[in-house]
């Protein structure tokens, strides 16, 4: 039986790896990743020399019957996504699932936890996180406004993934449904430019556009 260890691994930080997600990475037979070049940069900063098998949402079905035949022959593979923890709004979630359809005794599925951009925004947010909301991505065309809806609704904070292209219009669709949610919007967490937002929905907006418009963003809304 081979076991599939589902790895962590840092949002931009080099340096936010567990030790467990190292030792992992540096015993199984492949690493299974979206983009072999991200995942080649981390590996080698941690002088980790293993092959690199690409997966994502778009594989062929045979991509994941190799990957099947791997564990059946008894050989460990770790599932690294780009950034923070597989499956969590990127690919993984059909691997898995198709995998775990097969289940123990052939196959054990073993989570390595680490980073998430969700959960490292929330930790910082000093908002009500007993209960919250993710969303993930708002949709790009249909059902947006249904997903501020929900927001503007919920009964608890609300967090979810936006990229720089579509943030502002993102927040200022938002504010359509209240003007006067607090949110914060957490930009390039653990690097270089990582920037906080914190206040009223459009003093945030205000905030955002006075400098380039670059990188990647957690929003978070109070409730
Ligand atoms: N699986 C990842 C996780 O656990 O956070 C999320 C993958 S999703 C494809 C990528 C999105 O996560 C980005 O577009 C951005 O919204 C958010 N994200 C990832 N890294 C981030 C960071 N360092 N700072 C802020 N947001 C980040």
């Amino acid at each position: 039986m081979g076991t599939l260890y589902i790895v962590a691994t840092p949002i931009g930080n080099l340096k936010d790896i567990t030790f467990r997600a190292v030792e992992v990475l540096k015993e199984v037979d492949f690493v299974l990743c979206e983009d072999t070049r991200v995942t080649k940069k981390l590996l080698d900063h941690y002088e980790i020399k293993k092959p690199v098998l690409s997966y994502h949402q778009h594989s062929k079905l045979n991509k994941v019957d190799f990957i099947l035949t791997l564990l059946k022959e008894g050989k460990n593979l770790a599932l690294v996504s780009d950034a923070g923890t597989p499956g969590i709004s990127d690919p993984g979630n059909k691997l898995i699932s198709k995998l775990a359809e097969v289940g123990p005794p052939q196959i054990k599925i073993v989570p390595i936890p680490g980073p998430s951009a969700v959960t490292a925004a929330a930790s910082i947010s000093g908002f009500p996180m007993d209960k919250f909301l993710f969303l993930g991505f708002p949709p790009k065309k249909r059902k947006r406004k249904k997903f501020f809806e929900e927001i503007a609704n919920s009964k608890h904070s609300v967090i979810f993934y936006e990229s720089p292209y579509r943030i502002v219009r993102t927040l200022e669709e938002l504010r359509i449904m209240n003007q006067e949610l607090r949110i914060i919007v957490a930009r390039e967490l653990t690097k270089k430019f990582e920037t906080v937002y914190r206040g009223e929905i459009g003093e945030v907006i205000k905030e955002i556009e006075k400098g380039i418009i670059k990188g990647e963003f957690v929003v978070i809304v109070e409730r």
